[in-house]
């Protein structure tokens, strides 16, 4: 059997081939959240952050995780679900179990209906426009966020990105040519604008296998993949790092602390502008949102 390589009692789980026992686990993981927090200032005192949640296992590890921290780092919370109105990318239970969760911590819930609150159906502006559903999601999903916090007073808005998400995304990008985005794979994205609420991730340095045991060991309910999610979609980038971190499981926990050293110089957009049509920030005339709408 093997030894936690913490307490050296009898270990029940394995991260990255590192054995720990339970109890050291769940200490490993919200050290490695709170040495992040502390090391790039994350957190202020009065903060009000709103924490967003899908309901999978990373972005419900988050509200946990920043939800025990409440009273060490003196902020505020909220939780923020995004329904996007598409029946295929929502399971039926999500919501009930983001609101449950939510109780059981006393954080405030808040529920933001994309059709409502934007006037908008992603279903039917993706059949008119010819894109897919996902390409449209994750843009109208940051507007909102940004919107939705910034019109409820909150100053940071906090997402479940993960080590695995970072590192797939890195390479998605990377192919790109196209190099500015890689200033944003930080920790914490400052705003830059009066408009834009500045965005932590917490979890840069927790990979998808601990946020899993992590849920399991709090005994935290989780929303079942939707038939549209990442996890669930065949993705080859995704299988080759898979391949490399059987080979060498501590490949992304580096590669994300090497990209939190990297500087890069970016040209700014001359200036952030504000959307002609509904003056959220946007570096064109008219913002991606409102476009979607025309
Ligand atoms: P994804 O782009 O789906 O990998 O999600 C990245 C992060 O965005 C998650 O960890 C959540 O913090 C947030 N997020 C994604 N979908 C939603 C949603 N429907 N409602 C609220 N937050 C979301
Ligand atoms: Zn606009």
């Amino acid at each position: 059997m093997a030894k936690c390589v913490s307490c050296k009692k009898s270990a029940q789980i394995k991260i990255a081939f590192a054995p720990f026992c339970e109890s050291c686990f769940l200490k490993h993981y919200q050290n490695r959240v709170e040495r992040l927090i502390k090391k790039f200032k994350l957190i202020k005192e009065k903060d009000k952050i709103l924490v967003a949640v899908s309901g999978g296992k990373d972005s419900m590890s988050c509200a946990h995780v920043l939800s025990k921290f409440r009273q060490r780092f003196k902020f505020e919370m909220g939780v923020l679900h995004i329904d996007v109105g598409v029946s295929d990318c929502t399971n039926e239970n999500t919501e009930n179990i983001i609101r449950d969760f939510c109780n059981e911590y006393k954080v405030p819930f808040y529920l933001l209906k994309i059709k409502e609150y934007l006037g908008l159906d992603i279903k039917e502006v993706s059949k008119k426009i010819r894109r897919p559903i996902c390409s449209i999601c994750g843009m109208v999903k940051r507007y909102a966020l940004n919107k939705f916090a910034r019109e409820n007073g909150f100053n940071k808005i906090a997402t479940g990105h993960c080590a695995d998400d970072i590192t797939l995304l890195f390479f998605k990008n990377w192919f790109s040519y196209y190099f500015d985005w890689i200033a944003k794979f930080k920790p914490i994205m400052p705003s830059n604008h009066p408009k834009i609420v500045t965005r932590i991730r917490p979890l840069f340095e927790c990979l998808e296998e601990e946020n899993l045991t992590y849920v399991k060991l709090n005994k935290i309910k989780i929303a079942g993949c939707s038939k549209y999610s990442y996890s669930v979609r065949k993705d080859k980038l995704k299988e080759i790092l898979k391949l490399i971190d059987s080979k060498k499981p501590d490949f992304k926990i580096n590669f994300v602390r090497a990209l939190e050293r990297v500087e890069i110089k970016v040209k700014e957009p001359d200036s952030i502008k504000e959307c002609i049509k509904c003056g959220e920030p946007t570096d064109k005339e008219i913002c991606g949102v409102c476009r979607l709408k025309m």
